[in-house]
């Protein structure tokens, strides 16, 4: 074969691999195996030399087997709950008040805790997340952002804010704890958490009933930011209140760490154990609710006309209904409340309880088409102030029922009978069943499309997260990425399916500013410990898992494994490696290298194209051969020397008798020893029954060559363009990268004439330096702003020169 060099630098490739002696393969193989003879050791050649380049392989397709637990009889090898799964639980009986004029939460409970692990416990943890904005919380003493304060930059709502702090302390007071009989407990406060002594061990599968009462004021979300809190309306005197993680909850105590006790420090969520709950919620008696669960009194809190407006929901699909209208809402914001009045609220199987109560509530309700639950149809409600319309009558509601329908089919049928989105302070936050939801029009109704898409898209992101964490009960504290990654990855899916080319998703190419920091830590990081929440423990998972459903495993076995997952751990509490392994096991596929470089470690897509090698077959006829070679020869470039040095006269001119044989021997002539030569390699793959027509092949070959610049193991992509004007797709495998995860190659072998190479052509593998994607490489367009230079001040000019001179100077520049 001869190589001939498309572009880049010198490599030590030899066409020539030998003599083809002693072939011994079959005649349907042999085409394809003499041509891999010759090209093998060309491959060998550049990958060995690569390794030696690059010292020794890194791992990254090592086994996760030491990096991962050993599997359990709660959690077995294949990622399901083990035979000897368990996990405790807490029922809760709440009543709590909230006073509207005070603004305050004033709970009462009778929390009963089923220890169903097999452990005896001498005590219990109990969450006080409030208490993370207690004036001595920890939280208030860390910087909450990878650079803290600045001080010379802080803008004026974080000031505002710090001296918010002085003026608020929102600590949990714990004014009683008892047991069941009235006798006090002995307990410690530590931080965010309370440790409840047990006079006697709590044996395993014995139940412990304690009584728990405690106040906190509410803080005012403009001012103090937190997953909770009210808005004051100054325009009309009224208060939106969207309450959580307001009463003391029961810690995990888990079987792969025991009691969950990362202490809260704000960013890291909440790790709950399911139980029931029935909750009276006491409020002013003007007041609309909406909570976790089915309200169990509506005859004492609604009116006959919301009542029978609700009725009539059940059966509208197309369209929400409103069951109290933005004018009743208008007239109650304009009324005081005579009283109070208590809700009743039943859940059953949830890991957190959550409401929302204000008079200024617009409420509108519909079913969720194809949703039951023991017979009845799922509601999707939402709640609004009109400061919400005209986004939130038209968006809120259709985009829970379309979450429910869309998750619903890449994991399991929603559970729950309603699913209510709230308009408030929080920007989006979760519960089970119920989310509290930002974004409004501005003051003229109108809106930016970004504020639409925010809506909706927050919305079926809260709703969501029904599925993940509230069933699928992964640990917040510890694993952002495993609510929220899976979680904005479905969400995607969902927003796909709202209208073709949804306008603000989290895209590909939004990540790769993210992707290429120097100072990114692993998605399996614990979620306190990371910066840039967003686009670590969202947008990461997210491209991650789109890719390995897109171009590793493909949709149907990716979508048959993720749902596989979703339903072996509804209502029980996942880990990682839950999650690799089953995806692993119902997918058919090893995956270890993906979770190790996608997950583990902070490498990133960056493939360059390094270069192609054109070889053509050597035919190893001398007739064709040889005056190739010296036609390749003749065409050489002539250096300019060389040139100038013709016109001089040449002694062998000069003097004829110099002259020889040589002179006038033609190189490319085919002699005797060359031809016999020929002659028997062709007689000798006859004999082996091979068709010497093989030799004459008119393809080309081409040797692709890639590095890995940016480390993270990839599929490869690649768009292959010819100078017929056709083109295709190539998809290579990750496992292209497997013994050296630095270079590999790809040998394409056609008859057309290569033109160009592009990797990741649709740029859907976060590639982070599209430059060297493309062979031969081409320029990418990126935007640059021109800057005028700061002028040094001159004090002379300004006091000595009228103004209209520095105007002129100012156009001159
Ligand atoms: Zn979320």
């Amino acid at each position: 074969m001869h190589e001939t060099k498309a572009r880049g630098r010198n490599a030590p490739l030899l066409a020539r691999s030998g003599e083809q002696d002693g072939l011994a393969f079959s005649a349907e193989i042999g085409r394809i195996a003499l041509l891999m003879k010759q090209l093998i050791p060309v491959f060998f050649a550049a990958l060995s030399l690569a390794a030696a380049e690059s010292g020794a392989p890194v791992g990254k397709f090592q086994q996760l087997d030491p990096t991962i637990p050993t599997p359990s009889a709660q959690r077995n090898a294949s990622g399901a709950p083990g035979t000897a799964y368990w996990q405790n639980r807490a029922d809760y009986d709440i009543s709590v008040e909230l006073d509207d004029v005070k603004r305050t939460i004033t709970g009462e409970a009778t929390v009963t805790y089923h220890n169903l692990s097999p452990d005896p416990l001498t005590y219990l943890w109990v969450q006080l997340d409030q208490n993370f904005l207690s004036h001595t919380a920890d939280s208030r003493a860390v910087p909450n952002t990878k650079r803290g304060i600045d001080p010379a930059k802080i803008t004026y709502s974080a000031l505002d804010r710090l001296l918010a702090y002085e003026d608020y302390d929102g600590e949990m007071k714990i004014t009683k704890l008892t047991d069941a009989k009235g006798n006090e407990l002995p307990h410690a406060v530590v931080k965010t958490m309370l440790r409840l002594d047990l006079n006697e061990p709590l044996a395993g599968g014995a139940d412990f009933v304690f009584k728990i009462a405690w106040s906190y004021p509410i803080n005012d979300c403009e001012r103090i930011n937190a997953r909770t809190g009210y808005e004051f309306f100054k325009e009309d005197g009224n208060t939106i209140y969207t309450i959580a993680q307001w009463f003391p909850r029961m810690a995990a105590y888990t079987d792969y760490a025991g009691w969950i006790n990362k202490q809260f420090l704000g960013t890291g969520e909440f790790t709950l154990e399911f139980g029931n709950y029935t909750v009276r919620l006491t409020v002013p008696d003007d007041h609309l609710v909406a909570a976790t669960g089915t309200l169990q009194n509506p005859d004492a809190v609604l009116t006959k006309t919301q009542r029978d407006r609700l009725k009539q929901a059940e059966s509208a699909m197309k369209k929400p209904l409103f069951i109290v209208t933005p004018d009743e809402a208008k007239a109650a914001e304009e009324s005081k409340p005579k009283g109070k009045k208590t809700w009743v609220f039943q859940a059953d199987d949830v890991r957190d309880f959550a409401f929302a109560s204000s008079r200024k509530f617009v409420w509108d309700a519909m079913a969720v088409e194809g949703a039951k639950v023991n017979g009845k149809p799922v509601m999707a409600m939402s709640l609004y102030p009109k400061e919400g319309m005209p986004l939130w009558d038209k968006y809120s509601t259709h985009a829970i029922a379309h979450t429910i329908q869309v998750y619903s089919r890449y994991t399991f049928e929603y559970p729950y009978p309603v699913a209510w989105s709230v308009n408030g302070p929080i920007g989006g936050m979760e519960y089970p069943m119920i989310c509290f939801n930002g974004p409004r029009p501005e003051k003229d109704g109108t809106y930016p499309e970004k504020t639409k898409y925010a809506l909706i898209g927050v919305v079926i992101h809260e709703v969501g997260h029904n599925y993940f964490p509230m069933i699928v009960n992964s640990d917040e504290r510890q694993w952002t990425w495993m609510d929220e990654g899976l979680n904005s990855f479905v969400e995607f899916l969902t927003e796909e399916e709202w209208e073709n080319d949804w306008k603000h998703r989290r895209n590909e190419r939004g990540m790769t500013d993210y992707m290429r920091l120097k100072d990114r830590v692993p998605v399996m990081t614990n979620s306190e410990s990371i910066a840039d929440l967003g686009p670590n423990a969202y947008g990461q998972p997210t491209v991650a898992l789109n890719i390995l459903r897109e171009h590793i495993l493909g949709r149907e076995a990716f979508d048959h494994a993720f749902k596989t997952y979703a339903k072996r751990w509804m209502f029980k509490r996942p880990t990682p490696s839950d999650f690799f392994r089953t995806i692993e096991e119902a997918s058919g596929v090893d995956l270890d290298w993906f979770w190790r470089g996608w997950f583990y470690s902070t490498y990133h897509v960056d493939i360059s194209v390094d270069e192609v090698k054109w070889l053509q077959l050597d035919s190893r006829d001398p007739a064709i051969e040889k005056p190739k070679k010296k036609k390749e020869e003749d065409e050489l470039p002539k250096t300019l020397t060389r040139e100038r040095n013709y016109s001089l006269s040449k002694r062998i001119d000069r003097y004829p008798d110099l002259k020889d044989f040589y002179d006038s021997y033609d190189k490319a002539t085919v002699l005797p020893s060359e031809k016999k030569k020929f002659e028997s390699l062709i007689k000798e793959l006859k004999e082996e029954k091979i068709d010497p027509a093989l030799l004459q092949t008119k393809h080309n070959f081409y040797l692709i060559e890639f590095s890995n610049v940016g480390g993270l193991v990839t599929p490869v992509i690649l768009k292959v363009e010819y100078t017929d004007g056709s083109s295709e797709e190539l998809k290579l495998p990750a496992e292209i990268w497997r013994f050296n995860t630095e270079k590999a190659a790809k040998l394409l072998f056609t008859k057309k004439e290569l033109k160009s190479v592009t990797f990741d052509p649709r740029q859907e593998l976060v590639d982070t330096d599209i430059e060297n994607n493309f062979w031969p490489r081409r320029p990418v367009k990126s935007k640059f702003q021109l800057y005028k230079d700061d002028k040094p001040v001159n004090p002379m000019r300004e006091l000595t020169k009228p103004e209209k001179d520095e105007k002129a100077e100012e156009k001159k520049n």
